[in-house]
């Protein structure tokens, strides 16, 4: 069982991606350096575990704290994935596009989230010694 998502293509030479960098065209911004590519790729696979784990039990997305607007947006999972898969393909964040009229009691911080799948991981893996020992690198 693997505990961190793994890009298919990290240190891929032969990344399908490379050829996207078009310096001569100036209508497209600049694409996401491997690094914010590999962000955006695990934020989007952590994403998927949370909604598993904390839809089930009433949560309908995350709250993001707006460096801009310095005001909390909320975002429904459908939401935060298109925003991820924007900013994949497009390499610029979506304008704020949070979900309207939202139940501030219904989302949680990233942060949050992330605890709660941890808990949830050490509950299910407590006991069961047949695991590999993989050190999980706190973020
Ligand atoms: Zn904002």
């Amino acid at each position: 069982m693997h505990d961190e998502p793994i890009d298919p293509f990290n240190g891929d030479p032969a990344d399908p991606t490379a050829g996207l960098d078009d310096p001569g065209d100036d209508a497209t911004p600049d694409p996401l350096t491997d690094v914010e590519r590999q962000d955006v790729l695990e934020d989007l696979a952590d994403l998927e575990i949370y909604q598993a784990l904390l839809a089930p039990i009433g949560v309908r997305g995350l709250v993001i704290e707006c460096e801009d607007c310095r005001e909390p947006h909320y975002f429904d999972w459908d939401l935060l994935r298109g925003n991820l898969r924007h900013l994949l393909n497009s390499g610029r964040p979506r304008v704020h596009e949070p979900a309207y009229d939202p139940d501030p009691d219904h989302y949680v911080t990233w942060d949050y989230a992330r605890g709660y799948a941890d808990g949830v991981h050490d509950t299910l893996t407590e006991g069961t010694e047949d695991e590999p020992g993989t050190p999980t690198a706190t973020q």
